[in-house]
């Protein structure tokens, strides 16, 4: 089959556009015939390498697939050859007290797609049938792949650790990522007001079309001033942070009392300083969060195919394009997601 496979770390150009072996199944796996695989920025990271994470190279990446069953392994009863599908992403044990309680994003050994394992950028890719999920059939591919790792991402944050309430105020940093774009929906749909940020007024105004009721230009306006005007300087209820180092003292800044920030991850840099007196006089609660959970996400595809929440695709390249892909996808000038079509 054909596939994008890296064999050393670097810029886009080691994304190489090869044959390699398809891969052989196992009795609770299912083959997938990938027809689209979106990014993310764990891509970006997974390309670049992570201090203390080795991948295994040669390594396939991709995490957010849509497509068809190809084959079922000799165990596999709930799904059949030539269904649509689209994937979770989260590979997990499946066995261990968080697994089998449904929190498979604690799991010891969770890893996603394209991450410790091969994942979706080729034209098939092999998981457990535990991680097809039903697909959308308002969708294209190139949609129903867009949705996974940002939207059960962004549900985790807000509604599993950050647990936002009808009328609160929520600031979501990077309107324009994918993360972003996800979080916004969600924020609307559970009745928050919503203060969504991003680096031009043009990508505040499609975060606007989306449902924030409040935009602020990271570039040109200063994020806590502009919080405090808009609430009566009172601050928001949630932060949804996903940028780090750049924006920490100003996500930690424009918290109300008794605030909660919820992070999942720092694509500006990993280190942050908090001032504990702040901390602890305002009663402010720090949340990590880390991808979503399958039931998370199960509920996720059922809006999504109710049209309630929508996946927002910036841009679809052709597979064997995938190192243009992560360059246009680094350069930050998308809104939504950069998607492969194979
Ligand atoms: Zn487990």
């Amino acid at each position: 089959m054909k596939a994008i496979v890296f064999e050393r770390h670097g810029p886009p150009d080691v994304l190489k556009y090869i044959e390699v072996p398809q891969p052989a199944i196992k009795p609770n796996e299912v083959l997938v015939r990938v027809k689209a695989c979106a990014l993310n920025h764990l891509d970006i990271w997974v390309r670049l390498g992570l201090p203390g994470v080795p991948i295994p190279l040669p390594h396939i990446p991709g995490s957010d697939v849509a497509g068809e069953i190809a084959q079922v392994g000799s165990e596999v009863t709930s799904v059949r050859v030539g269904q649509k599908v689209v994937l979770a992403p989260g590979v997990t044990c499946g066995k261990c007290p968080a697994c089998v309680s449904g929190l498979d994003n604690r799991c010891r050994h969770f890893t996603n797609l394209g991450y410790m394992i091969d994942g979706g950028c080729a034209e098939f890719v092999r998981v457990p049938e535990v991680n097809c999920l039903p697909y959308p059939e308002n969708l294209s591919f190139e949609e129903a792949a867009a949705v996974p790792l940002v939207f059960q991402t962004a549900w985790h944050m807000l509604v599993g650790r950050a647990q936002l309430q009808p009328g609160e105020d929520v600031l979501i940093l990077g309107a324009s990522s994918g993360v972003g774009s996800a979080a916004i929906q969600i924020a609307k749909f559970f009745g928050a007001r919503v203060i969504a940020t991003a680096g031009t007024d043009e990508k505040l105004q499609k975060a606007k079309r989306l449902g924030a009721d409040h935009g602020i230009n990271h570039k040109s306006q200063k994020i806590r001033e502009e919080v405090r005007r808009i609430t009566n300087k009172r601050g928001v209820d949630v932060v949804f942070e996903h940028v780090g180092t750049a924006t920490w003292d100003e996500s930690i800044a424009s918290l109300a009392p008794s605030g909660r920030l919820v992070t999942c991850g720092a694509t500006t840099g990993f280190d942050a300083r908090i001032d504990l007196r702040f901390l602890f006089s305002r009663q402010l609660s720090l949340l990590g969060s880390y991808m979503g959970t399958k039931s998370e996400l199960q509920t996720v595809m059922k809006l999504v195919a109710a049209g309630r929440l929508k996946p927002i695709v910036d841009r679809v390249f052709p597979l064997a394009q995938a190192a243009a892909a992560h360059a246009y996808l680094e350069s930050s000038s998308q809104f939504g997601k950069v998607v492969l079509r194979v």
